[in-house]
């Protein structure tokens, strides 16, 4: 099973001060910036999935700049991501039609000869057809009369792109073009996907699971198995419960895409450090806020309604951050930094609509989770690249170059955590 990343742009700039908070001098933006397997000095990944909706094209802003979009498109998919080394030349290379982006329109906008294009330009080994997503979900398999016109159709228009799709993409050479299925139950999936088969399919991916439950997935996953045959790999695309893989090994899964690992070191309320056990499964560690006292919005509204001056804030934060970079140093004890931390998390989690009582415990609440990731250090026992040369700052939630930092740490671990527990499926 391979396990792709959703590329987003992120990367970080590797000679970032910390202690100054600021770019290196002279610093080029996506130039001398590196992405996760440039920083780490090897692909903690089996391949890379670029959507066209993050690329952005004439219809739809992506994340990309309009002059990266363009070079992207000349240079294709591997040398704009700088994934060209010869270990990586050698892994995946997906494309999709980023089917989000046009969620709501009529039809999708990209003919197959535009997909095909992409595609071709990007030089993917990998493609998905044009999909238009269906949102509606029954575990118990409605007849499509029973669904509103627009659900039929939006699958409709899915079968039928992906036949048109698959005659044009013969024209590329070195290409495996990937059939989506969509559908509203898994019963309507799975016909769907024996459809693509029968087109000539050997490669679908599933789409339309991210706001599923686990148990949704394993209907989807046993209907959709039970109706096409073995040989025919299946990919799960935009897969959030990355770390719960392990349950769908079972049906034959030839690879998915994900971006949690890297997303959780700075959207998960406490699971943002990843470690890997003894055994090989993961533990997770809560990273440690300090906030930029200047630019928190939380902390300048706080300060504009008087509640604190911001000297005094500017005061705590400095002194978080010298008490954890001087007991990373051996300097201090696991106490002062402990307190210096907590004390400027008053500020930052003090609601005045809560009583002084509700307000204390969330704060000691805070104190131990931290407590836990500063008395542990986990970075100092981890040798990925990130960790060795961050050290402490790693783990402290603080604008992107920390908490992408722990995303690339986090897809580190997660690698490895795959091929300890999936080796023999990988
Ligand atoms: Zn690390």
């Amino acid at each position: 099973m391979k396990f792709l990343f959703a590329d987003g742009l992120d990367f970080v700039d590797p000679n970032y001060d910390f202690i100054n908070d600021r770019n290196a001098a002279g610093r080029r933006p996506y130039w001398n910036d590196q992405y996760p397997h440039e920083l780490l000095g090897y692909a903690p990944y089996d391949g890379i999935l670029v959507s066209r909706g993050i690329v952005g094209d004439h219809l739809f802003k992506g994340h990309y700049t309009a002059s990266q979009s363009m070079r992207f498109r000349r240079e294709g998919a591997r040398k704009f991501l700088r994934f060209d080394s010869p270990e990586s030349r050698e892994k995946m290379m997906m494309g999709d039609c980023g089917a989000f982006s046009y969620v709501n329109m009529e039809r999708p906008p990209y003919t197959a000869a535009d997909m095909v294009d992409f595609y071709s330009d990007g030089g993917f080994t990998h493609g998905c057809s044009i999909d238009h997503i269906i949102f509606d979900f029954h575990s118990d398999n409605p007849p499509a009369t029973e669904m509103l016109p627009d659900v039929q159709r939006r699958y409709d228009i899915t079968l039928e792109n992906a036949e048109a799709f698959l005659r044009e993409s013969a024209r590329i050479d070195d290409f495996v073009p990937v059939g989506v299925v969509q559908g509203w139950s898994p019963e309507s999936m799975s016909l769907a996907a024996r459809e693509l088969e029968r087109m000539g399919y050997r490669y679908i991916a599933i789409g339309g699971l991210v706001p599923l439950k686990a148990k949704q997935i394993h209907e989807v996953l046993t209907a959709i198995r039970g109706r096409i045959s073995n040989a025919t790999s299946i990919h799960l695309l935009g897969f959030a419960k990355a770390e719960q893989i392990h349950e769908f090994v079972n049906y034959g899964i030839a690879s998915f895409d994900s971006t949690s690992p890297l997303i959780r070191a700075f959207k998960d309320a406490n699971k943002n450090y990843y470690v890997k056990r003894q055994d090989g499964s993961l533990d997770y560690y809560s990273a440690i806020r300090i906030p930029q006292a200047i630019e928190n919005p939380r902390l300048m509204q706080a300060v504009k309604r008087g509640d604190f001056r911001q000297e005094d804030l500017i005061a705590l934060e400095a002194c978080a951050l010298g008490s954890l970079r001087a007991y990373d140093q051996g300097k201090a004890s696991a106490d002062e930094a402990i307190d210096a931390v907590t004390e400027y998390s008053r500020p930052m989690l003090w609601d005045l609509k809560k009583t002084s009582e509700k307000n204390e415990a969330e704060i000691e609440k805070y104190r131990e989770r931290t407590s836990r990731t500063i008395r542990d250090m986990p970075w100092k026992n981890c040798s990925c690249r990130v960790c060795q040369d961050a050290s402490v700052e790693v783990a402290i939630f603080r604008a992107s170059n920390r908490n992408k930092r722990r995303g690339f740490h986090n897809l580190a671990i997660y690698y490895q955590h795959l091929q300890s527990t999936l080796g023999n499926t990988l």
